[in-house]
This record gives C-alpha cells, sequence and structure tokens, in this order.
C-alpha cells in the first residue's frame, strides 16, 4: 500500500499559553486598549450577516456619525487599519488621470502619493517643511491653479506632530470643484473635528490611537459629493475588496435595497468599535477634547522644566495627541527610549521619516490620556536625562 508521510517536527510550533508583559504604549501607536473594549472582543461570535450582528454594525455607523460630526448616512468601518481607510478612500475617490493635490508634509502624505499614483491618478505634490503646517492661502493658491479632484490634507501629522487646520478649505474646494479628504488616524477624538460644519467630504481614522481599541478597523466617513462621486464613476474602482459600492452595501448605504455579503465582518473588531464609541458617547466630544488638551498642557510644563523644547516652532501647529520633542545636542535619543522601556515599562518612540533621529514622539491619546501616565512619562525622561549627563539629580 502507499506510506503515509511522516509529519514533520523541524518546525514544529508554539505550545503554552501566550503572556503578553504589561507596558504603556505611549508613543505614536498604538495606545493601551481599554480593558472594557478588549473585553468585548472577547464576547462569542455571530455569523456576520446574523440581525444581532448587522445592528452591531449599525451602531458603529451611529456612533461614527457623532464622533465624525456628520449627519451622513454613508459611515463604516473598513477592514484593516488606518492604511486601509487611506487607500480605499483614494481607490474610490479618484479616477485615472484625475487630479489630486497632496499636503505633504510628513510620511502621511508622502505615502497617499504613492498610493494616489498606483490608482493611476495625476499627483500634485504639494509641500511645507516638516514641523509646520500648510496656511489657508497655500491651499487656496493650489485649488486654484490646479482644480483637482482630490485636496488631501492630514489634520494630526504623526511623524512631525503638526496639527492641519482645517478652517475655511471646506468652502474654497466646493467652490473649485473639490473633494476634501482628510486623515484623521491619530487625531480623532483627541482634537476638535465638525466634518459637516467644516464640508469635509471624505474622513477616514484608525481604531488603536484616540479611541482606545486594538488595530485593525479604519473609521470612514464620506458626505453626500463624494458619495455621489463614487456613484458617477465612470471607472470600475481597482479594488475589489476596498470597493464602496459593494462594502457600503454591506453596512446598509443602499437601504432599503438588501444588505449583501462583501466580505465577512470583522466580527470581534466591530465589538471592540462599538464598544469604542459607547465609551466616546458617554464621555462626550466636549470632555474628551478637553482631557487631549489638559494631558498635553501637563506634559509640556513637565518637559520645559527639564528643558526641553517642541519640535514644532507654532503653537498653532502643535498636535496634542503626538507630541514631538527636540533631542538636545549631545543626548542620545535611543539610549534614553530604551531606559523608559527596561525601567518603567514605558514606550518613547523616536522620530520617523523626515524626523528620524531628530526628536522623540510621546502620543497622548484615548485610554492613556490621563495624568498619571503623563508623571510616568516625565520621570522616565527625568531619569533618562539625567543618565545621559544633560541633568543634574
Ligand atoms: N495616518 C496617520 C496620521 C497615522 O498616524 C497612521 C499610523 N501611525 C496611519 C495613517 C496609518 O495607520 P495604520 O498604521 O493603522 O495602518
Amino acid at each position: 500500500g502507499e506510506s503515509t508521510p511522516a509529519i514533520s517536527d523541524a518546525h514544529r510550533g508554539p505550545t503554552g499559553v501566550l503572556e503578553i508583559p504589561q507596558r504603556f504604549l505611549m508613543g505614536p501607536g498604538p495606545a493601551n486598549a481599554d480593558p472594557r473594549i478588549l473585553a468585548a472582543q472577547s464576547l462569542p461570535l455571530l455569523g456576520h450577516m446574523h440581525p444581532p450582528f448587522l445592528k452591531i454594525m449599525d451602531e458603529v455607523q451611529q456612533g461614527l456619525r457623532y464622533l465624525f460630526q456628520t449627519g451622513s448616512k454613508y459611515t463604516l468601518c473598513a477592514s484593516g487599519t488606518g492604511h486601509s481607510g487611506m487607500e480605499m478612500a483614494i481607490a474610490n475617490l479618484l479616477e485615472p488621470g484625475e487630479k489630486i493635490v497632496v499636503g505633504n508634509n510628513g510620511i502621511w502624505g508622502t505615502r497617499v502619493c504613492d498610493m494616489a499614483e498606483r490608482f493611476g491618478a495625476e499627483v500634485i505634490n504639494l509641500q511645507t517643511p516638516a514641523g509646520t503646517s500648510f496656511s489657508l492661502e497655500a491651499l487656496t493658491r493650489a485649488i486654484e491653479e490646479h482644480k483637482p479632484a482630490v485636496l488631501f490634507l492630514c489634520q494630526g501629522e504623526s511623524s512631525t506632530g503638526v496639527h492641519q487646520s482645517l478652517a475655511g478649505v471646506g468652502d474654497v474646494c466646493r467652490k473649485n470643484g473639490t473633494l476634501l479628504l482628510v486623515d484623521t488616524v491619530c487625531s480623532l477624538g483627541g482634537v476638535p473635528l465638525y466634518a459637516d460644519e467644516w464640508q469635509v467630504d471624505a474622513i477616514y481614522s484608525g481604531s488603536q490611537k484616540c479611541l482606545s481599541a486594538p488595530p485593525g478597523a479604519a473609521p470612514l466617513m464620506f458626505g453626500e459629493r463624494a458619495w455621489a462621486k463614487l456613484k458617477n464613476r465612470k471607472t470600475k474602482v481597482r479594488s475589489y475588496y476596498l470597493d464602496l459600492n459593494l462594502v457600503g452595501n454591506y453596512w446598509g448605504w443602499d437601504a432599503p435595497a438588501p444588505r449583501a455579503y462583501h466580505h465577512t465582518g470583522m466580527t470581534s473588531m466591530w465589538y471592540a468599535m462599538r464598544e469604542a464609541l459607547a465609551i466616546v458617547a458617554e464621555e462626550g466630544l466636549d470632555a474628551m477634547w478637553a482631557r487631549h488638551e489638559a494631558v498635553h498642557k501637563q506634559l509640556w510644563e513637565g518637559l520645559r522644566s527639564m528643558g526641553l523644547e517642541p519640535f514644532v516652532e507654532d503653537p498653532k501647529d502643535r498636535l496634542m495627541t503626538v507630541n514631538t520633542i527636540k533631542v538636545p545636542e549631545g543626548v542620545d535619543w535611543a539610549a534614553v527610549c530604551k531606559n523608559a522601556m527596561d525601567k518603567y515599562s514605558v514606550e518613547i518612540a523616536g522620530g520617523l521619516g523626515p524626523t528620524a533621529g531628530k526628536i522623540w514622539r510621546v502620543g497622548l491619546m484615548g485610554y492613556n490620556a490621563r495624568p498619571a501616565n503623563v508623571e510616568l512619562v516625565l520621570a522616565a525622561f527625568r531619569d533618562g536625562l539625567v543618565q545621559q549627563g544633560f541633568l543634574t539629580n
């Protein structure tokens, strides 16, 4: 007879119960998840088309409307991290040959340029130095000159710690037939956003920052104009998985038309989002924004008392959720990060892209935006700076 092959033990997988160290994730993300959200993820699974599950998806959409401050019925979560929301927005909003002006002042603008190019768009890479934001005048000039189909801006540039003001931009976009697309991955829930009031046409975000959930969901909003653009496309969306004609239907965007299976909804992840959004609604956006502002001020009072300075020169450009700190001359930034992790279990991040080696980054987001966490970060900095000889004990 035939001999059955022997099972190879050469690459036998792990055994035993998984153990994870407790860490304070005070970098630019992920932040620590709220235990209530982690508990929601351990609830029993439902089928992805079961009515109680569809109801949870509806609750997520409703929670997102509050969070985005929009009356638009076109909200959902993309199944993936922030990048999936980014790619979904770009794939659906742009047709080949159309123009996008990308406000690029860090790595997110650079990535949007790359993505838009992959989907066949004509990319206008609008730049301003790392650590600064775009003025309304500069944006107006670019929009009037290029009349692009889409303008991209990043509200919270996590590689530089810059906050981009959106005031007045939506109005200029509307007058020029441009759709305004905004990245809010590390700002949503931490700083003010009024999608309707500011006439933002499309937004994407992430679950693992100010919303205190694990990574894996990308909240997304399309306003009426963005939705109309989608419905009037001449070409098919070039990604099946990210096609909002199909994903939107699954989330009920075509109601009263029936919802159809597109991909398996991320059951436990949507439980997490439902719980995250319930926590947001219970706290209230005003209280949530005020909490983020208070810890940001607390952090800087402590950092300044140690002689540390912000990387972002103009106070109005400073992002409260991801704080960027200049590494002083002669200080080994990586040694400070390593000491914080080894001794305090505190994650402090270095720079990224244009800021690599020049700054530290401290995230104050969601569940971590609390006074005790700030004190821990400050203690870790103080200790590291004494070791570096920058401070005396
Ligand atoms: N945009 C911004 C501003 C971000 O901070 C991040 C995550 N660091 C992303 C997009 C991408 O999100 P993700 O890593 O979840 O895909």
